[in-house]
C-alpha cells in the first residue's frame, strides 16, 4: 500500500519547509507542499485522498480563509495555521469545522502539530462512546469526535451504553453525561467499572459547571476525568487526548513488563501469570496439555567463541523458529538465557510429543544466519511432561528433570518425565 499524504498550504516557504522537513523525520507519510491557493486547487484535483491538509488562513491569492473551505468541499481534513490568534479569528476558524488550529507563532506550536497528526492517526483505531440524553448535544459531540478521526457510538442513556459496551469490548473511551433517564452517569461509571479498570478504558464525565461536587463525586467512583459543560473544543480535545495517552502509556508499559526484551516472547513472570490460570482450568476439565522445556545446547560455546551478540541473534533467531513451529494454541516463553517453555493446550500426548520432536529435526537441519560470519547450526534439547498433578512450579520441575535427562542422553533430543 502507498504511503498516506498530507497537504500542507502556507506561503511562507521558510516556515512551509521547516515543517515539512520535521514531518519528513519525524512521520511516515508523503507531503505534498503548496503556497498558494491556486497550487493547492491544482493538487487536490489530482489526488483526492490527503489523510490532512494543514492550511496558512492567508494566502496572497486568498486573504480571508478561502483556502480551508475550497479544501473542506473536497473533504479533506483540515487543521488552520494562523498568525494571530485574536477572539475573532478563533471563532472563524471553529465555525469552519477544521479538526482545530495551529498558532504559528513559535517552535512549540509547530511541534503541537506532530503530535496532533499522530494523535489522529492512531485516532482511527479508537472507539469511543458517547452518553448523553440530548439529541442536540450528542450529534455535537459526535461530529466533532468523528471530525477527531474516532470511530464513534452514541447513546441516549446508561443502559443502552451498556448495551453497546457489551458488544463492543474495544471500547477505550467513554464520554457521559450526569442526569440522564433511567441509568445516570454515576451508576454507568459504577458500572463499567465492574468490567474495566481505569487503565483499560477511560470515562469522561460531562457536569454542569455549577456542580462541582458531582465531578468530585465522579472521580472517586472511578471516572478519569471530568469537564465542564459547556466546553470549548480545545479543552475537550486535550482532556480526551491526554487519557488516551495515558492509556496507551499504561498497555506499553505492562506489554514490556510481560515479555522478554530480546526476543519479544512472554517473559517468565507472565507465564507463570498466565498458566496458573490455564493449568487450574485444564484441571478441571481434564483437558489434555503437554509442557515442554526447550534448551538451546552447547550455548555457551557459542558466546565464547563466537561473542554475546552472535548468541543473541541465535536466541532471536529460535524465537522465531518456535512461532513459526507451534500453533496459535501454544503459550510460548523465554524463561531466560537459553531457555524457553512451550506449553501446547489442548493436545494429546502422542500429537504433542511428535511436534517437540519434530522440533529438535527442524532446528539441527536450520541454518542460522547471523552477523559476520558464515551461517551457524545448533541444536536443542527438551524435557517434555503431560503430568497435571501438583503445582505448576512441580510440572515445570517435572520437565526440567526430562532436560537433564535428555542433557545427559547426549542431546539434540527429546525426554518425557
Ligand atoms: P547445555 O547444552 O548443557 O545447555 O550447555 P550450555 O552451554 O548451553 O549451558 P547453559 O544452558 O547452562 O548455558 C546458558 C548460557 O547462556 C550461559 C549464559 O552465558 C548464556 N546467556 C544467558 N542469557 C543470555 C543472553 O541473553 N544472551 C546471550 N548471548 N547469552 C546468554
Ligand atoms: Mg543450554
Amino acid at each position: 500500500m502507498s504511503r498516506e499524504k498530507i497537504l500542507i498550504v502556507e506561503d511562507n516557504k521558510a516556515l512551509s519547509k521547516l515543517i515539512v522537513k520535521k514531518m519528513q523525520s519525524s512521520l511516515d507519510f508523503d507531503i505534498d507542499a503548496a503556497y498558494s491557493y491556486e497550487e493547492a486547487l491544482a493538487l487536490v484535483e489530482k489526488e483526492k485522498d490527503y489523510f490532512v491538509a494543514l492550511l496558512d488562513l492567508n494566502l496572497p491569492d486568498a486573504p480571508e480563509g478561502e483556502v480551508v473551505d475550497m479544501i473542506l468541499s473536497h473533504k479533506i481534513p483540515s487543521i488552520v495555521l494562523t498568525g494571530s490568534m485574536d477572539h475573532e479569528t478563533r471563532e472563524k476558524i471553529l465555525k469552519k469545522e477544521v479538526i482545530d488550529y495551529v498558532h504559528k507563532g513559535n517552535i512549540d506550536d509547530v511541534n503541537y502539530i506532530f503530535s496532533l497528526i499522530e494523535r489522529l492517526h492512531k485516532n482511527r483505531d479508537v472507539k469511543v462512546l458517547v452518553v448523553d440524553d440530548s439529541i442536540v448535544a450528542r450529534a455535537q459531540i459526535k461530529d466533532f469526535l468523528q471530525r477527531h478521526m474516532f470511530k464513534v457510538l452514541v447513546a441516549a442513556h446508561g443502559e443502552e451504553a451498556l448495551a453497546f459496551l457489551e458488544d463492543n469490548p474495544d471500547i477505550k473511551l467513554i464520554l457521559t453525561d450526569y442526569l440522564m433517564p433511567v441509568i445516570d452517569g454515576v451508576e454507568l461509571t459504577k458500572e463499567v467499572r465492574k468490567r474495566y479498570s481505569k487503565n483499560e478504558l477511560s470515562i469522561i464525565a460531562m457536569t454542569a459547571s455549577n456542580a462541582e461536587l458531582i465531578s468530585a463525586h465522579f472521580l472517586k467512583i472511578g471516572a478519569n476525568d471530568f469537564i465542564n459543560k459547556p466546553f470549548s473544543q480545545e479543552e475537550i480535545t486535550c482532556r480526551i487526548d491526554n487519557s488516551l495517552d495515558a492509556l496507551e502509556y499504561i498497555a506499553t508499559i505492562k506489554a514490556m513488563a510481560q515479555s522478554d526484551f530480546l526476543s519479544g516472547l512472554a517473559n517468565r513472570r507472565f507465564f507463570f501469570e498466565q498458566m496458573q490460570h490455564y493449568f487450574k482450568e485444564a484441571k478441571e476439565h481434564s483437558e489434555p496439555f503437554a509442557l515442554g522445556l526447550i534448551d538451546i545446547d552447547q550455548f555457551k560455546q557459542i558466546n565464547d567463541t563466537l561473542g554475546h551478540r552472535i548468541g543473541d541473534a541465535v536466541i532471536v533467531a529460535l524465537s522465531e523458529q518456535l512461532k513459526n513451529h507451534f500453533c496459535d494454541n501454544a503459550f510460548i516463553s523465554r524463561f531466560g538465557g537459553d531457555e524457553f517453555c512451550v506449553v501446547l493446550k489442548q493436545c494429546d500426548p502422542k500429537k504433542a510429543l511428535a511436534y517437540f520432536v519434530k522440533f529438535t529435526d527442524v532446528v539441527s537441519h536450520l541454518a542460522i544466519s547471523v552477523p559476520e560470519t558464515k551461517s551457524l547450526h545448533v541444536s536443542v534439547s527438551i524435557g517434555v511432561t503431560f503430568n497435571d498433578v501438583g503445582s505448576l512450579e512441580e510440572i515445570v520441575h517435572l520437565a526440567d528433570q526430562a532436560l537433564y535427562k535428555a542433557k545427559q542422553n547426549g542431546r539434540n533430543r527429546v525426554e518425557v518425565a
